[in-house]
């Protein structure tokens, strides 16, 4: 078998064949830092996270690069609402989205580059659109990208171009898809919209020196951090379906324009995040963050910890596939949250199972482990099939809950199981492998005693916190507190 994807340029699933064996080029947008990052934003960051994982599980070597819009029409309107400084502001919202995507679990891109970094590579590149006639100076003083230029332009975006290609130019960093039109690569200060931020550019233009100050577009960003870190060809572009037009169909015109090659191989898109089977809108009043999900969870039931429903949330949109539209709703997330509890139970049986002390695995069970994981493979080669590749992992965990049950494990076979566990959840990061480390032959009942008093003890409720541990000594069970954590041990 090889790996399947569905490649936005042709329209077609295709076997997946990077432009070099050793090495995988990918690339996606990232953030507009300028508010809080909501959770159709995250969604976009799951799909890249899955990506890349699966591509890394299937032993490609993947390097990754995510920009930061630091730049861009909102950011530079809402620092000055604020009264700060764009990059005060931004850096601010930068490390809140830096946060967000840790807890949950997606691994950082291995590069990270704001863009206000990376204006000099803008203004040469904008330099050779100028050079090669793709790019001209408007008499607002803003330079456009002529898209009649470029022979291919929509084909990203699956457009007839056949009589779109108008006179009209726009100024505007997002538009819409009726909208072909010259697009602006580096726009003409604006003393009321820009304020402060203003950027030195000289272009030489018709033979002669232009020098004003002017602020970049946003498309011409992506292309700029493309050639800076990649260079000319990619091999992967990922985003979500709202950025095919105009943005990556933009980023394809400025790249190709210049090298002459094909940018990206391969162009995947995810679908949107609904909430309650609506589109989201603060206005329509179903607006989330990250943030307001654990608010409204913990106002639902206080003990919940914020890490748990992070996984949650995790598990829930791997539930999806990412072509298809993710559904969000707290009913869905509160279910997701049982499956999280139930994977827990499973790895805190598996943790204190004592098992035969023999080092032998049956041929049965080293049969299931390979079965399983061809078939996880398998499934996840099939275009990163992950609602599929979690069924084999709900199906194998209630498997080992079955061998548990009938104290057939052998210690070797246990071992066997948790390096299984550990090599599919590097795609999914939902499992807590802490939970193996649970002491021996504590009844479940004690070790939720356990877990409810340390979460009132996180919540400072240190009376809740000495009336469990009465209870749990009650029961002749003694709590060791470690600085990694409590534990208990029966008393003899
Ligand atoms: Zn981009």
């Amino acid at each position: 078998m090889s790996l399947t994807l569905y490649n936005t340029l042709t329209h077609q699933k295709e076997v997946f064949k990077p432009r070099r064996a050793d090495e995988v080029k990918l690339y996606y947008c990232g953030p507009t830092p300028y508010n809080y990052a909501h959770i159709g934003n995250l969604r976009g960051y799951l799909f890249s996270d899955l990506i890349t994982r699966s591509l890394r599980f299937l032993w490609y070597n993947v390097k990754t690069v995510m920009n930061v819009t630091d730049i861009d029409d909102k950011t530079i309107r809402d620092s000055q609402k604020a009264g700060k400084n764009l990059k005060e502001y931004t850096e601010f919202y930068t490390q809140a989205f830096l946060e967000d995507i840790d807890h949950i679990h997606i691994r950082r891109a291995d590069t990270i580059a704001p863009i206000s970094l990376l204006v000099d590579e803008m203004i040469t590149l904008i330099q050779r659109l100028l050079d090669t006639g793709y790019a001209y100076l408007a008499n607002d003083n803003s330079i456009y990208y002529s898209v009649a230029k470029f022979s291919h332009y929509g084909e990203l975006a699956n457009l007839d171009m056949k009589g779109m290609i108008s006179s009209v130019r726009i100024n505007n960093d997002e538009y819409e898809k009726e909208q072909v039109a010259d697009f602006a690569l580096w726009k003409a200060y604006d003393p009321e919209k820009d304020g402060p931020n203003r950027w030195d550019a000289t272009f030489q233009i018709d033979g002669k020196t232009v020098s004003v100050s002017w602020r970049p577009g946003w498309h011409i960003e992506c292309s700029a951090c493309n050639m800076r870190f990649f260079w000319e060809q990619i091999d992967l572009h990922l985003g979500g379906i709202d950025n095919i037009f105009p943005h990556h169909q933009n980023e394809i015109a400025q790249t190709e324009a210049i090298t002459g090659k094909e940018f990206a191989k391969y162009w995947m898109h995810c679908d949107h995040l609904l909430v309650d089977n609506k589109k989201m809108a603060k206005s329509a009043g179903n607006f989330y963050t990250l943030r307001d999900i654990v608010t409204e969870m913990q106002k639902r039931d206080i003990s919940l910890r914020p890490e748990t429903i992070y996984r949650a949330f995790r598990l829930m949109s791997l539930q999806s596939r990412y072509r298809e539209s993710f559904n969000f709703t707290f009913d869905r997330l509160i279910s997701s949250l049982a499956t999280i509890r139930n994977i827990d139970k499973t790895m805190k049986r598996l943790g204190r199972y004592t098992g035969n002390n023999v080092s032998w695995v049956r041929k049965e069970m080293s049969q299931k482990l390979d079965t399983v994981m061809g078939d996880f493979i398998a499934v996840i080669e099939e275009d990163f099939n992950s609602p599929e590749a979690l069924v084999l992992l709900f199906d194998f965990l209630s498997y080992v809950n079955t061998q548990i049950d009938t104290r057939t494990l052998t210690l070797s076979e246990k071992n066997a199981i948790t390096d299984f566990l550990r090599s599919i959840d590097t795609v999914f990061a939902i499992l807590d492998f802490s939970l193996l480390e649970s002491r021996l032959d504590i009844p479940d009942a004690i070790q939720d005693l356990l877990q409810e008093r340390t979460d009132a003890k996180a919540r400072r409720d240190f009376a809740r916190a000495d009336i469990i541990r009465g209870e749990i000594e009650r029961q002749w069970y003694r709590i060791i507190d470690e600085a990694q954590g409590s534990h208990v041990e029966k008393v003899e």
